[in-house]
């Protein structure tokens, strides 16, 4: 993976510089040219592999050809489609550069008017939903709940009200822990999972947010067609930064491989009244990952990555404010 060696911890922002207004860009058809996303941008289009590379001296962005991958800035970011060529050129789909590519790059243009103080961390599963279990037997329920409450303290240290959903082994419902985030006028919602799968090879850290509305999601087990949209789609932008802040800086930290930004319709995120984001923090049926979630080093690192994600989330949008 391409490597950007910035130490910022804050990506993006080519503040200040001029730039045509996104509609001039982005035309009427379904998509987007890349050459009209390097004309935006100032950046240069080239072809390197099987990626279309764009960048210029403080970003770069690679498509895979015909594929759903893309990386900003080094970091996974799944399309809703593929990259593909139609008419001799090649996009991507509106969507996907709108709701997704330019709410990273140029966040001041994207950002909430509201800036973050409210954050509602949800550790996923409890009580009689144990969730993923390790091949030692450790519980997803347990892990994600401490790893809940290191972001906690973290995050209350810089001043933001925390409310988690849970506070022990119980078991709210997915609607419980909606309402809660109402209730408490929550600004972030983020739901601490950890991951489980058929193979014992899967591996890594990723980052759902929910999908756009009109398309399929992109979890690695499929969602059976529903493109349907959601309450949550009224913060599409916000969830894109939201998203690439947490898993950059998740990946950074956990030192994990990262399977990067991808979009889901579950249920407490599609509900979320507020920017929100389901992140997975590696698989507890890899036996080198159980390994790390039993360990506390690990999962301070973890938590630590989150709430660095949720501080440079409340960054952009501070800035962009001014
Ligand atoms: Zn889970």
């Amino acid at each position: 993976m391409s490597s950007l060696s910035r130490s910022s911890f804050v990506w993006g922002s080519v503040a200040g510089a001029w730039m045509p207004t996104l509609s001039a860009v982005a035309g009427t058809g379904s998509a987007v040219e890349l050459t009209q996303i390097a004309r935006l941008y100032s950046m240069r289009l080239e072809s390197v592999g099987d990626k279309l590379v764009l960048r210029n001296r403080y970003n770069r962005i690679e498509f895979e050809v015909n594929g759903r991958r893309a990386w900003v800035n080094g970091v996974m970011f799944w399309l809703h489609e593929p990259c593909r060529r139609s008419g001799g050129a090649w996009g991507i789909r509106r969507e996907d550069f709108e709701r997704g590519i330019d709410p990273v790059l140029r966040s001041y243009s994207h950002a909430p008017r509201r800036v973050p103080r409210v954050v509602v961390i949800d550790p996923g599963h409890g009580g009689k939903d144990s969730g993923a279990v390790g091949p030692r037997g450790a519980m997803e329920k347990q892990v994600v709940l401490d790893i809940s409450y290191r972001m906690k303290r973290a995050l209350e240290g810089h001043n933001f009200k925390v409310v988690l959903t849970r506070s022990g082994d119980s078991y709210p419902s997915l609607d419980d822990r909606v309402e809660l985030a109402e209730r408490v006028r929550a600004d972030l919602f983020l739901s601490i999972h950890a991951d489980g799968a058929a193979s014992a090879k899967a591996h890594g850290v990723e980052t759902f947010v929910t999908t756009v509305k009109g398309f399929d999601s992109s979890n690695h087990y499929g969602e059976g067609g529903d493109r349907s949209g959601v309450r949550n789609n009224t913060f599409d932008a916000a969830n894109a930064m939201l998203g690439f802040a947490v898993q950059s800086n998740l990946v950074k930290l956990s030192g994990r491989s990262d399977r990067g930004v991808r979009r889901a319709r579950f249920r407490v995120i599609k509900q979320a009244p507020c920017p929100a984001a389901l992140v997975e923090c590696g698989f507890l049926t890899n036996a080198e990952e159980a390994r790390l979630l039993r360990s506390e080093s690990y999962r301070a690192r973890v938590a630590q990555g989150v709430v660095n994600g949720v501080r440079a989330y409340y960054t952009l949008v501070s800035r962009a404010r001014r």
